[in-house]
């Protein structure tokens, strides 16, 4: 018995080997002769497609969810052995992108203080166009600026950019957690 399913198994090897081998030599012919098919069965094959596309997706949804677990414990244990190349990686990705990174600071800190709505980068880009890259309240130019939340987002300010003002680094840390407005009356009284 145990023999006969041996033999039976090396049969199945030898066959699976000369599959591939033919496939392996006939490559063209085979390529040629799927074109073909599919010049054939066109219509068909798009209407397979279509017809089978919400179940792909669902699928893939499925299996998404169904290893999320999986994934998540695999990514953790890919983050712990790699660490410490991931934060200099992004440590160097900081000090090449200060711009870029202040924006993810800025629109990360203001949502963890749950502050309500937001401004774009544009309208930030502009408040400083407007005010000539100037902190607002020493005036001095040439530096980075900092948003300020003119109402901070701890005593319920939001994130919007009718309460943010260009400030320096220094002039926003000594403001720290009063309400003042630096704007000129007349912005004052426009927003
Ligand atoms: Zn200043």
């Amino acid at each position: 018995m145990a023999n006969a399913e041996e033999a039976l198994q090396r049969k199945r090897e030898i066959n699976k080997r000369a599959v591939i081998k033919y496939r392996l030599s006939h490559v063209e012919q085979i390529r040629s002769r799927a074109r073909q098919y599919a010049r054939e069965h066109k219509e068909e094959i798009i209407a397979y497609r279509e017809k089978s596309r919400e179940k792909r997706l669902a699928w893939g949804r499925e299996y998404y969810a169904k290893h999320q677990e999986e994934r998540n414990v695999r990514f953790k244990e890919w983050y712990q052995n790699n660490r410490e190349r991931v934060m200099a990686r992004t440590n160097e990705w900081r000090r090449s992108h200060p711009q870029e990174s202040r924006e993810i600071y800025a629109r990360r800190h203001a949502r963890e203080k749950g502050a309500d709505g937001a401004h774009t980068v544009k309208e930030w880009e502009g408040l400083n166009n407007l005010f000539g890259h100037s902190c607002l309240a020493c005036g001095k130019t040439g530096m980075p600026l900092t948003r300020d939340h003119i109402i901070p987002l701890k005593s319920g300010g939001s994130d919007d950019i009718s309460n943010i003002q260009p400030l320096c680094k220094s002039c926003n840390s000594s403001k720290h957690t009063k309400t003042i407005d630096y704007r000129p009356i007349y912005f004052q009284d426009w927003t």
